[in-house]
């Protein structure tokens, strides 16, 4: 078990902001709690009206006890347009999914159009996003276009909320060719708890995308989480919420991780990268 301190969490994902109704972040067991807030949605919505509500929520919220950092889920919501991504950086947006599910102008996605890589606009888009400080992220993307990102990005890359696919054979999920470049790279990347991505809705099958990864040199400062909580998951049994993370830091305790880097995934992994 985890000694008697504080844990620290950093989740690299969730969908709370994009919930209809008032946001307030959770209460959650943790000290410090950092969170990334994603503004998501599909493309059928009409984002030149949808982006300002959903900032204007995330900006006007009470956010004390919580470190909140900003993300956009799929670069359809700011119309693949680098005038639009400049506008987002300067409102605080730290991190672009270049695409969500859907395939747009930057690139095809890992559900549509996956044979399309980065289109020119989408390498423009990259370089943009390395300009201003905004992460450009893997999750959902195709993998041609992780590839075509590689051979373009100078800064770490990340995956906020992606899993195993050596694992766990998912269209979603990273090969260990990807995982290794984002190692290369200094990104990180984020363990997503929907049991659909993992496998299974177990802790013990969610461990093991995780000691997976640990597999690779350098993982220990890679790893991370991305629960995708409120983007429609299923988690495991046992972390169903935040209230019950604590019970993933001591499964992995409990695996032979040791406590250093477990609180390396847990927290400092995303924090080095996002300070
Ligand atoms: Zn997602």
């Amino acid at each position: 078990m985890h000694s008697e301190r504080k844990l620290a969490l950093f989740d690299g994902h969730c969908d709370t902001l994009s919930l209809d109704g008032d946001f307030k972040p959770y209460e959650t067991p943790f000290e410090p709690y950092a969170q990334i807030y994603a503004i998501w949605g599909g493309p059928e919505h009409d984002w030149s009206n949808r982006f300002e509500p959903l900032y204007y929520k995330y900006a006007k919220a009470d956010k004390s006890g919580v470190q909140a950092y900003l993300s956009v889920e799929g670069a359809h919501i700011l119309d693949c347009s680098l005038s639009r991504l400049r506008e987002a950086a300067l409102m605080g947006v730290r991190a672009v999914t270049l695409t969500w599910n859907n395939a747009n102008a930057i690139s095809g996605s890992c559900a549509e159009d996956v044979d399309r890589g980065l289109s020119s606009l989408g390498k423009k888009f990259v370089s943009e996003c390395e300009k201003l400080s905004v992460f450009p992220d893997v999750s959902h993307l195709s993998e041609r276009g992780f590839f075509d990102l590689c051979d373009v990005a100078t800064k770490p890359i990340i995956a906020t909320h992606s899993n195993s696919k050596a694992v766990h054979e998912h269209r979603r999920n990273l090969t260990d060719e990807q995982f290794k470049l984002i190692v290369q790279s200094g990104g990180v990347v984020g363990i997503n708890l929907y049991d659909e991505f993992i496998g299974g809705n177990t802790i013990e099958s969610l461990l093991r995308h995780f000691l997976h990864f640990l597999e690779f040199s350098g993982s220990e400062r890679v790893l991370a989480i991305g629960t995708d909580f409120d983007g429609g998951i299923t988690p495991p049994v046992g972390l169903e919420d935040y209230t019950k993370l604590p019970a993933l830091y001591d499964a992995l305790l409990q695996a032979g991780v040791t406590e250093n880097t477990v609180s390396d995934i847990f927290y400092n992994n995303w924090y080095r990268l996002f300070n």
